[in-house]
């Protein structure tokens, strides 16, 4: 079972560095649950620094292919290994929608990723529109295959099946969509899956009984140390 939080472009580093002092104590004697936080780029070092020998790792929001080079605005590999991160997300909706990145590009940032040494959670989930068109199993499996052709089963990858519609707007997949979607994505990719997409400290329990359900990447209840250690302690119950 893994809890990640995507903080997205929230937090301070000063707010970062109090958190993860906060949440390493909220979670000390939580059992059978690794934890993950992703903060923004420039909260990663103060975040990094807290948690060090703690249960909880850190992880950055998304990560480049090359070593280094001409590529504006990106980060390589070995500058997240170089300050102690642990993985990365990939593949994010909002990186897809707002910023254009493609199948293709998840996957080589997927691999790179885990060439260099880092953990990946590489994300994928239908929209609205692509639910309501009968073509959830048809988008899941091109991203889940795009990335399993880049890379195949690797020990350090997990997915996380975030519906686009469930992101940010409190609408949660019920636990049979969720259940539904992982049983389909592990028949592409044999990996452990994360449920992304609303998840509250209410809904958790449930969402995470369900068998093909190895755990959450939560958005909004992650910015808070009450909310997500109470995500955190479902977990562990499931
Ligand atoms: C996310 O962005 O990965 C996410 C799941 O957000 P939220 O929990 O706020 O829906």
């Amino acid at each position: 079972m893994l809890v990640a939080g995507n903080w997205k472009m929230h937090k301070t580093r000063a707010e970062a560095a109090g958190f993860c002092r906060s949440l390493r104590d909220a979670v000390a004697g939580i059992e059978g649950v690794e934890i993950a936080v992703c903060p923004p780029f420039t909260a990663l070092e103060p975040a990094v620094e807290p948690l060090h020998g703690s249960s909880v790792a850190v992880f950055a929001q998304n990560v480049h292919w090359a070593d280094e080079g001409a590529y504006t605005g990106e980060i390589a590999p070995g500058m997240l290994l170089d300050l102690g991160v642990e993985g990365a997300l990939t593949g994010h909706s909002e990186r897809r929608q707002l910023f254009g990145e493609t199948d293709v590009g998840v996957g080589r940032r997927t691999v790179a990723a885990l060439e260099a040494g880092l953990r990946v959670i590489a994300c994928v989930g239908e929209t609205d529109e692509e639910r309501e068109t009968g073509e959830t199993e048809a988008v899941l499996a091109r991203q889940a295959g795009a990335i399993r052709d880049a890379v195949g089963p690797h020990k350090r990858l997990t997915l996380a099946y975030e519906p686009v519609w469930a992101i940010g707007t409190g609408k949660t997949a019920t636990p049979e969509i969720a259940q539904e979607a992982h049983a389909f994505l592990r028949g592409i990719l044999d990996v452990p899956i994360l449920y992304g997409g609303s998840v509250k400290p209410d809904n958790a329990a449930e969402l995470l009984s369900r068998p093909d359900v190895d755990g959450a990447l939560v958005g909004g209840a992650s910015l808070e140390v009450e909310s997500f250690a109470a995500i955190c302690v479902a977990a562990a119950a499931a």
